[in-house]
């Protein structure tokens, strides 16, 4: 009776008989889990999905869903949470959580003179996230590269806000 090696997302690794048994329990769990559906946002009946389309640029997944209680039918979009996969580097801090709320209120307030503040708030900082997510290989961000991301989008949008937004964030 030896260490077993398991081969997982995270990379491979040896664990216990006894362990084993535990492991696979919760491979079952979180593959049952994988397949728990998103309940009617009207009546909380189960639903199934009707049609989608993956949006490439953005790289999410827009689903059509049908209730199949109601009949009602809504969209959710299925995207990565940079949250639960970026941590964010500044020179002599330890590394935190990325915050997209954060990056939203910066690029807002850089936006204020617009009458459209919030709506280009929204889709800039999508925007700055796509372009992130081709910066990263290991989930590390430097905070000055989130800056500078920025910077580049204001410019080709708007150049009054990326004034405004280079006054407050130093490179
Ligand atoms: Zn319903």
């Amino acid at each position: 009776m030896g260490r077993k090696r398991v081969k997982s997302n995270f990379g491979s690794f040896f664990i216990s008989p006894c362990l084993s048994r535990q492991y696979f329990a919760l491979v079952i769990f979180i593959a049952l889990c994988q397949y728990i559906d998103m309940v009617c946002v009207y009546c909380g009946g189960d639903t199934r999905v009707v049609n989608s389309r993956p949006q490439i640029r953005s790289n999410q997944i827009w689903r059509r869903r049908l209730c199949k209680s109601c009949q009602a039918i809504f969209s959710t979009i299925e995207s990565h949470d940079p949250a639960q996969t970026w941590m964010v580097k500044k020179p002599g801090k330890p590394a935190k959580e990325f915050a997209k709320e954060k990056l939203f209120l910066s690029i807002y307030e850089s936006l204020k003179h617009r009458s459209t503040a919030l709506y280009d708030a929204k889709h800039l900082t999508q925007t700055v996230i796509n372009n992130l997510s081709r910066t990263t290989k290991d989930g590390i961000i430097e905070s000055r590269t989130i800056t500078n991301t920025v910077i580049v989008s204001l410019n080709r949008f708007d150049k009054t806000a990326s004034t405004h937004y280079r006054a407050f964030h130093a490179i």
